[in-house]
């Protein structure tokens, strides 16, 4: 059921609220930025993502393409989400799941996981190992 999280970087200066279910997936990808930051993530519509607090502290970072907003904490570094847009130009965010607040083991545990093989631009099939991602 969707639900309301509070996330957050690990200092507290960045703080957003977003509307998810993570039992209806999360997110992996192995991209050079997702595999280098062990990437785990839920995508959130634009209207169910609000910023609360930090928007002075992020940092933005892309690369190639350019699609995506790789945004960071200037203060403690941490990846609290990213933000792009899909083909149809809809902006969307992608929440790191490990900085959403009040989620126990086992929600993350029984959240199922999509994988990405974004290193070869493949949206269509999983790679074809993902057990190291
Ligand atoms: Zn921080």
């Amino acid at each position: 059921m969707k639900r309301t999280y509070n996330g957050s970087c690990h200092c507290g200066a960045v703080r957003f609220e977003a509307d998810t279910d993570l039992a209806e997936g999360t997110f992996r990808c192995n991209c050079s930025i997702c595999f280098k930051s062990r990437a785990w993530m839920a995508a959130v519509p634009a209207n169910g993502f609000r910023l609360l607090a930090g928007e002075a502290d992020l940092r933005d970072y892309q690369f190639g393409p350019k699609r995506i907003h790789h945004l960071f904490c200037s203060a403690c570094g941490v990846r609290p989400f990213s933000q792009g847009q899909d083909p149809k130009g809809n902006k969307f965010y992608a929440v790191r799941v490990n900085c959403l607040e009040g989620v126990d083991a086992k929600e993350l545990v029984d959240a199922p996981i999509k994988y990405f093989d974004m290193r070869h631009d493949n949206m269509k099939t999983p790679p074809a190992e993902t057990r190291h991602l």
